[in-house]
C-alpha cells in the first residue's frame, strides 16, 4: 500500500511529519510520499517558490527513510487538481491499494475538488482526525464510500473513504510564518535544517 499526504507545505513542519510517520506506521504502507502542490485550487498561491518548499521537505525528510517526496505537481503546469495527480500515480502503480491522506480541514472541502467523486477512482480516501472528533454527517455518496473496517483498504485498491485518529501536534504552517514575521523563535515546531534554510533564505520575513 502507498500514501499521499498533500499540502503546500509552506513550510512543512512536525504537524506534517509527525502524522506522515505515524499513518505510515498504522497502516503499514511501503511507502508514504509527501506530495507538494505547484498551486492550489482552493487557497491562496503559495508565497514561497516551488523549489524552495521542496527544498524545505528534502532538508526535513532527509534522515527520515519512511519518508518520501513526490515532487510531480511542481512539474505540472497551472492549478494543481488531485484527480490528475492520482490519475497519474495509478497509472505507474497497477492495482496497489493507494491511500489519500488529508486533515479534517481539506476534507470539509472535498466536494469543491475538482471531479472530487473520480478521487475514490483512483485511491482510498483516509481523513485523519484528531481523538474526539465529531464527525460531520456525510453526504449520500461519501456515505456509501464509509467504511469501518480497515481492512477493507487492501482488499480494494480504490473506493472506500476511512476516519483515522492520530496524533495531531498543535502547529500550522500560517502560525510558523506569522512568528517569523514577527522576529519570534519558531524553534521546536519544525526541523532544525528547515529553520536553517529559512533564515538563509530570509523567508516569511515580510509577511
Ligand atoms: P497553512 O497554515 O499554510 O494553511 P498547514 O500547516 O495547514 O498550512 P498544509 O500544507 O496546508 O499545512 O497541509 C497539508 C496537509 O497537512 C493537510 O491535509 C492538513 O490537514 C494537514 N495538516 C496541517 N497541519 C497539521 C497538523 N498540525 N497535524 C496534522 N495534519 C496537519
Amino acid at each position: 500500500m502507498i500514501g499521499i499526504y498533500g499540502g503546500t507545505f509552506d513550510p512543512i513542519h512536525f504537524g506534517h511529519l509527525r502524522s506522515a510517520l505515524e499513518v505510515k506506521e498504522c497502516f503499514c504502507l511501503d511507502e508514504i510520499r509527501l506530495l507538494p502542490c505547484a498551486q492550489p485550487a482552493l487557497k491562496e498561491y503559495p508565497n514561497t517558490t516551488s523549489d524552495k518548499r521542496l527544498k524545505m521537505i528534502e532538508l526535513a525528510i532527509q534522515d527520515q527513510e519512511s519518508l518520501r517526496v513526490d515532487s510531480r505537481e511542481l512539474n505540472r503546469p497551472g492549478i494543481s487538481y488531485m484527480v490528475d495527480t492520482l490519475r497519474s500515480i495509478r497509472n505507474e502503480i497497477s492495482n496497489t491499494s493507494l491511500l489519500l491522506f488529508m486533515g479534517t480541514d481539506a476534507f470539509k472541502e472535498i466536494t469543491s475538488w475538482q471531479q472530487w467523486q473520480s478521487l475514490f477512482d483512483y485511491a482510498h480516501v483516509i481523513v485523519i482526525t484528531r481523538p474526539n472528533y465529531q464527525q460531520q454527517p456525510l453526504n449520500e455518496f461519501l456515505t456509501l464510500k464509509l467504511t469501518q473496517n480497515k481492512e477493507d483498504l487492501t482488499k480494494k485498491p480504490t473506493g472506500f473513504l476511512f476516519f483515522q485518529t492520530v496524533t495531531q501536534l498543535d502547529i500550522s504552517a500560517t502560525a510558523i510564518r506569522e512568528l517569523i514575521a514577527n522576529n519570534k523563535n519558531p524553534a521546536y515546531l519544525l526541523p532544525k535544517q528547515v529553520i536553517d534554510y529559512i533564515k538563509v533564505h530570509k523567508l516569511y520575513t515580510d509577511n
